[in-house]
């Protein structure tokens, strides 16, 4: 198109206020396997549940690539004007290291190392975490609860699955009973047959069937962390606390449930089917997504392995969590993606230039923001991509281009102030949105720099040398440097 038609239409598109409401979103759903269209169960509303920390340690980039994008969900789905009611629990008990029914508590094997309350040690963690997502931006959720906090709905819940014969009591701990759920292994691509053929022959005899998994755990004496119930003293199984804490909040059928990879089996197979245990419903959730793993040098980056790096680890190393946030946003969720010292340095240019290109083209619009065709444009393919299954690189492609696209335009002399300020608005509200990395009362400019950059470019028009270089030394004084560029004046913050 060309830059005639541009401002011919100018005037019409942006008189145009660009209806957000509503638009179609598709999501791929780990359950069928294919992107669906995102219908919610409440027209305008969205039920999200994440799938939290387990606060034993700090949380390492890797988790926090699955917590970005759980913002970039909600963020994405809040552009596109649903109201997103977004539940992140802290998995404060529980856990055991086998991520299954051996093993020790994650938060107990922890204490005893460190010599430390259990529940000290989940509380400081937890408030790092919170720190942490604080500086990467990740927006809070409605509600962060704790496992800990909810243990009598977890007890209630287990009673109904004994009372439904879904679980049995041995012992003190409760089992639920995987073959009364005939699409167990559906979200994982398992078939009970599979998995009965692939199961190990189970050292834990209390179990009817090795396929069975725990839902109540009895606790010895030396476990720290434990509650009375009906089957003696106790502490829940992790999946347990999950099928609760969303139910309790969001309501026995919500939208969206998510969490890294790896979560799918069996922590998600299972709250499946304890949820079909106690509410009959096949799917009591209907979107379930899951982002890939980060990698460090290929391999899955993990606390087990030691082959990670925490929030803090990079802060020290003199990286803002704005542009941590910007490189684990950058990747497409449903791909792999291998972090790397040279990636955190092309976050740190990107934002550099969209900071810069806000400040060029906000003292080109004169402060002002306004829509233009310029930004109409790329904001419909902006929006696609991240309609389309939250397709983050392919959206910010979308953003350089039209940032790439309006620097030349600069050079050239050709681009409007009208038109200016459509790119302005584009990355202060769309972009920001979503991506959220650039800081923004940093890029305004103080209106007193604006008039002396007026009269500055005023003066070098009339080839007044002498009073366009006073201009600039007051300017200086202001904070500013002023750099002259072929397509007029530019200002740097000193
Ligand atoms: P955890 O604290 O172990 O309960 O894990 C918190 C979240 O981080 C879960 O959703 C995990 O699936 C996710 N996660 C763990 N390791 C990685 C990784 N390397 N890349 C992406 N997500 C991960
Ligand atoms: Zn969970």
């Amino acid at each position: 198109m060309t830059l005639v038609v541009y401002s011919q239409v100018h005037k019409f598109l942006s008189s145009q206020v660009l209806s957000m409401s509503l638009l179609t979103i598709r999501l791929h759903n780990t359950l069928s396997r294919t992107k669906e269209v995102f219908t919610p169960i409440e027209p305008g509303k969205v039920s999200m549940y994440c799938c939290g920390p387990t606060v034993y340690d700090f949380a390492h980039i890797g988790n926090f690539r699955t917590f970005v994008f759980n913002d970039l969900l909600v963020r994405t789905l809040e552009y596109a004007g649903y109201e997103v009611t977004k539940v992140m629990n802290i998995t404060d008990v529980g856990h055991l290291t086998s991520d299954a029914d051996e093993g020790e508590d994650k938060i107990l094997k922890k204490a005893r190392m460190e010599k430390k309350d259990p529940f000290a040690i989940a509380r400081f963690f937890e408030e790092a975490y919170v720190e942490d997502e604080q500086k990467l931006r990740i927006k809070p959720p409605a509600a962060r609860p704790r496992a800990t906090e909810w243990i009598k709905q977890q007890i209630i819940f287990v009673e109904q699955l004994i009372e439904k014969g879904f679980a049995y009591a041995v012992n003190g701990s409760v089992y639920f009973r995987t073959h009364k759920c005939g699409h167990y292994g559906k979200l994982s691509g398992n078939t009970l047959k599979d998995l009965d053929m692939g199961a190990r022959i189970e050292l834990n005899d209390e179990k009817e069937d090795p396929l069975d998994f725990v839902v109540w755990k009895a606790a010895n004496e030396n476990h720290l962390m434990q509650w009375d119930s009906p089957w003696g003293k106790g502490f829940p199984g992790w999946h347990l606390e999950c099928s609760v804490m969303s139910t309790e909040i969001l309501g026995e059928r919500f939208d969206i449930h998510t969490g890294g990879e790896d979560l799918t089996f069996p922590h998600h197979e299972c709250e499946i089917a304890q949820n079909y245990g106690c509410t009959g419903l096949e799917n009591n959730i209907n979107y379930w997504l899951h982002g890939r793993f980060l990698l460090l040098e290929g391999e899955k980056m993990s606390k087990s392995k030691g082959n990670f790096y925490t929030i803090r680890d990079l802060m020290e190393e003199g990286w803002k969590g704005t542009e941590i946030r910007y490189l684990l946003a950058s990747g497409y969720y449903q791909s792999q993606f291998n972090f790397t010292r040279k990636g955190l340095e092309q976050a740190r240019a990107s934002i550099a230039r969209l900071q810069e290109a806000v400040r060029v083209f906000s003292q080109i619009a004169g402060g002002n923001i306004q829509p233009s065709i310029f930004n109409i444009q790329y904001r419909e393919r902006y929006q696609a991509a991240l309609f389309d299954d939250i397709n983050t690189p392919e959206a910010l492609a979308v953003v350089f281009e039209l940032v790439g696209e309006g620097m030349k335009r600069r050079d050239e002399g050709t681009l409007t102030e009208e038109e200016a300020a459509g790119i302005v608005q584009f990355l202060e509200q769309d972009f920001q949105a979503i991506f959220d990395v650039l800081d923004l009362e940093g890029g305004a400019i103080p209106e007193a720099i604006n008039v002396l950059l007026q009269q500055r470019e005023e003066a070098r028009k009339n080839k007044d040398w002498a009073a366009s270089d006073s201009l600039r030394d007051e300017i200086k004084a202001l904070g500013y440097e002023v750099l002259d560029e072929s397509g007029g004046q530019s200002l740097r913050k000193r």
